[in-house]
């Protein structure tokens, strides 16, 4: 039977959950890290050269290394929906090809039919948090405390919006920003539905994003709970606080990282010192990749091809680590996972039943985490907008529509023969295909060689298709 469905039924969650409820007895906590705009390259572990991060190279030695763990989509607003959701941005209306994200004039979110894993969770008892950049609506309706949160500390969109005018504003300030520099971007900081500075001092947004996880976790340790922790760090304009300026050898884009990795461990410890570190898996990943237009203040993709906003390997491959000592089987998974495969997964080992209604996209991985069985996914779908620029099918990725990647149609120009690409996306005559196994990179295009693998993920494309239906584009309204 082909494996082409990319969604699982509620009904097929429902089992998966009672199949765990024999074996546990208690609910594990949750929580995610989720860095904004961290490259594939910019972790020690996953190596960079010059970066350290000592505390996630030694979760992802304890845990698990997934090398090929992808966003659910290239830029922020999307691929947040598709972690929170567990569904295809497309699915929510969260995506657009004239917006790619949520701005501070948007009038948009994350609409309420949406269930969120905080509300799934929170059904089930859970106490659940939301710290950092949310980035799925400003607007009250579409707040974290009315997406299934109890609480929510952080920037509600991106840390580089509401530039102030008449400052003075360019792109050049974006390598040169200093410290003093955060007055130029008057984004708010929120706690719960309430603006409590502005603008936030960036300077120690990291810091305050950490303190208040270690003081939710000391709060909630008694009752399973969930933490979101979306830092909005390495996302440009860099910030760190005073004890980290100056201290990596990869400049301020390492002393930033450096931070976050500092906040891993702050996170760590007091998970051990609440004595609840064998009951709480951790997920650290990113939204998408490294937006390399701003040079040294972007990250890395390492050694993959493309970056933020584009559908090559860089653009939504993210460095990824699982953490729950003594319960995951140690090593590194180099099967497919998406963050459309934590909501079920979450789910399955908390014993939540998934809200039905609704398609979803991802599988449950509980069986990878505890090294009893490979991954039941071999399709990822790439989507740049609202449309499916690229499709994964085991070994094999196929190109079907290419486009520069986010934010500039010249710094990093796809050069393809017999094809100028301008600011407008390519349907491409002829789709490429890679294999990106032995070509991660995506350098060597096979597509005449395998003809039968292309017509293949052509029916992928087309079976998904059918399951795609229109609704309400939150990102234009
Ligand atoms: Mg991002």
């Amino acid at each position: 039977m082909k494996k082409t469905v990319l969604f699982i039924s509620m009904s097929f969650c429902f089992l998966l959950g009672r199949t765990e409820q024999k074996v546990k007895s208690d609910k594990p906590n949750f929580i995610i890290i989720f860095a904004d705009d961290l490259g594939y390259g910019d972790l020690g572990i996953f190596g960079h050269p010059t970066i350290k991060t000592p505390t996630l190279d030694r979760l992802a030695a304890e845990g698990q290394k997934w090398t090929n763990f992808y966003a659910a989509a290239s830029v922020c607003t999307p691929s947040r929906a598709g972690l929170l959701t567990g569904r295809l941005p497309i699915r929510s209306g969260m995506c657009s090809n004239k917006r790619r994200v949520l701005f501070p004039d948007s009038n948009g979110g994350l609409p309420q039919s949406e269930i969120t894993i905080a509300r799934a969770l929170k059904e089930n008892g859970y106490k659940t948090a939301a710290i950092g950049k949310w980035h799925l609506g400003h607007k009250q309706p579409f707040l974290p405390t009315n997406h299934g949160f109890d609480s929510y500390f952080g920037i509600p969109y991106s840390n580089d919006m509401d530039k102030i005018e008449g400052d003075n504003y360019f792109q050049d300030n974006f390598i040169f920003a200093e410290d003093e520099y955060f007055h130029a971007y008057n984004v708010p900081l929120m706690r719960n539905e309430e603006i409590v500075e502005r603008p936030a001092d960036q300077r120690t947004i990291t810091k305050r994003y950490t303190e208040e996880t270690v003081n939710k976790i000391k709060e909630m340790s008694g009752k399973p709970f969930f933490i979101y922790l979306a830092h909005s760090l390495p996302h440009i304009p860099l910030f760190r606080s005073a004890n980290f300026k100056g201290r990596s050898l990869a400049g301020i884009y390492g002393d930033v990282v450096e931070e976050i990795d500092w906040s891993v461990e702050q996170i760590v410890n007091a998970l051990e010192e609440e004595g609840v570190a064998e009951n709480t898996l951790v997920v650290f990943t990113s939204d998408n990749g490294p937006w390399h237009i701003f040079k040294t203040h972007g990250g890395s993709s390492g050694l993959l091809r493309g970056a933020k906003g584009g559908t090559f390997e860089g653009g939504m491959r993210e460095p990824t680590i699982f953490w729950w000592p003594g319960k995951l089987k140690p090593g590194v998974v180099m099967d497919m996972g998406t963050t459309l495969d934590i909501f079920p997964t979450f789910c399955a080992l908390s014993n939540t039943i998934m809200p039905g209604g609704r398609i979803y996209d991802g599988y449950n991985i509980t069986t990878i985490l505890m090294g009893n069985a490979a991954a039941e996914r071999d399709v990822v779908l790439y989507y740049r907008g609202e449309r499916v620029y690229a499709i994964r099918k085991g070994d094999f990725k196929a190109h079907f529509i290419i486009q520069n990647e986010y934010g500039t149609q010249t710094a990093h120009p796809i050069t393809m023969p017999n094809i100028e690409l301008k600011r407008d996306p390519v349907v491409l005559e002829k789709p490429l295909l890679y294999n990106v196994n032995v070509d991660p990179g995506e350098k060597y295009n096979i597509a005449g060689q395998y003809p039968e693998v292309l017509k293949e993920i052509k029916q992928v494309l087309e079976a998904h298709l059918k399951t795609v239906r229109v609704v309400e584009n939150q990102l234009e309204k």
